[in-house]
């Protein structure tokens, strides 16, 4: 979620007339930006991002911890806190085991993609003998399900309640617990129910009102933010922002009636090479002349009328009996003859994926330009709020990130 991510959301979201842009809820807790680096490249991924945000230390892209070989033993944010006397959780909209939240409880530089390896790490107890977690909320209940011969038993031997509710998180009691959104990886935001978009908004609320009135230590993720980059798909990319923006409210709102609560939200890494403004081909047949006269400008009003992922909209229009239709119902764009021709060549030859062109369609008319379907290594920006959120001002490092949260919890 790099700053063209929360820039671009500002636009999406600010929906009325007027010249004036609105606010969002980032742009009322800037502190500042965050190098995101990793030992062995400028462009980290997520592994080693979050280990760098987890732990404080700097490792290989596509580790989790650092190598046993580099000599150091690493602690975690969530380790220490548990150690210090708080309730812990993880949260994600990806899997649990995925990249970001196993930084935080695995460790010993396993290979990101194992996750059924890292799913044994979070029974790594601690020396009393107890779990180091109270709460995860994720995707990926195979994992644990390869990981553990009887996973059940597992989770009977430690005391853990198993959910397996999706995103109604209603019924959760007591800790400690696991609650499943998904056995397997949980669909986009954009391709949910209108009521069931609001994922990583519906996970924070709820993991407050169960951490209410205890000391806590909470990591949530909208870790799909990243994978609508990594397709280059700006509709996807702003239904994520919208949940995530809107778990921020909830947060905030929280410390705003808890001031010994300290809000930190940031990215590990920016994804696709976001920009709001492409390149408009003068030559291009497809646009009008006025499209093509056209340069400084980005349509948000475009991306907002995105009613599914491309992957829905692909599978929906090779279904189709009529492409101009389907694809006006999903995107309130008329096709043009060329574009109407690329997509039917496609689904016929299949000589090019179809999701791919209904990016290009989408973003040549939105005017959405993208470098990359990696990561890239622009700055990211750090949002504090509530108590000690002054010292995370200015300019730092990821690492630093973890450093100053160390402080904060021996404190
Ligand atoms: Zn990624």
């Amino acid at each position: 979620m790099g700053p063209a991510y929360t820039t671009a959301y500002r636009y999406y979201k600010d929906s009325d007339t007027t010249n004036k842009i609105g606010k969002t809820v980032f742009n009322t807790m800037l502190a500042g930006m965050n190098s995101t680096y990793s030992h062995n490249s400028i462009i980290t991924d997520s592994a080693a991002a979050a280990t760098a945000l987890a732990s404080g230390y700097k490792t290989d892209n596509g580790l989790i911890g650092l190598k046993k070989d580099h000599g150091q033993k690493i602690q975690t944010l969530l380790e220490i806190a548990k150690r210090n006397g708080y309730m812990t959780g993880l949260a994600a909209t990806s899997t649990i085991t995925h990249a970001t939240p196993a930084a935080f409880i695995a460790k010993g530089g396993h290979p990101r993609n194992k996750e059924a390896e890292i799913a044994k790490d979070f029974f790594k107890t601690t020396p009393e003998g107890k779990l180091k977690f109270d709460l995860l909320i994720g995707g990926g209940e195979k994992y644990f399900a390869e990981a553990f011969k009887d996973f059940n038993q597992t989770a009977q031997e430690y005391g853990l309640t198993i959910y397996r509710n999706g995103y109604d998180l209603e019924n959760i009691k007591g800790f400690p617990f696991m609650a499943f959104t998904s056995y397997d990886y949980p669909p986009f935001a954009i391709d949910e129910t209108e009521e069931n978009r609001y994922r990583v908004a519906r996970m924070t609320e709820r993991s407050l009102e169960l951490l209410e009135g205890k000391p806590f230590f909470l990591m949530v993720e909208g870790s799909q933010i990243d994978w609508c980059g990594h397709i280059n798909d700006i509709g996807c990319a702003m239904a994520e922002m919208d949940d995530f923006a809107k778990a921020v409210e909830i947060a905030k709102t929280y410390v705003d009636t808890h001031p010994d609560i300290l809000l930190i939200v940031t990215a590990d890494h920016s994804t696709g090479g976001l920009a709001i403004g492409d390149k408009v081909d003068k030559k291009d047949k497809s646009l009008s002349e006025a499209e093509r006269a056209k340069t400084y400008t980005w349509y948000p009003e475009i991306v907002a009328k995105i009613k599914a992922s491309s992957y829905a909209i692909a599978k929906a229009l090779r279904e189709s009996q009529d492409v101009n239709a389907t694809f006006k119902a999903y995107t309130s764009i008329t096709l043009n003859e060329n574009e109407y021709r690329q997509i039917t060549q496609a689904i016929v030859k299949k000589d090019k994926k179809v999701r791919v062109i209904v990016n290009e369609i989408i973003n040549r008319r939105s005017h959405t330009g993208w470098s990359t379907q990696g990561h890239t290594a622009i700055d990211v920006q750090t949002f504090s709020y509530g108590k000690e959120s002054r010292k995370f001002r200015g300019f730092m490092d990821n690492t630093d990130i973890a450093k100053k949260l160390f402080d904060i919890l021996s404190e």
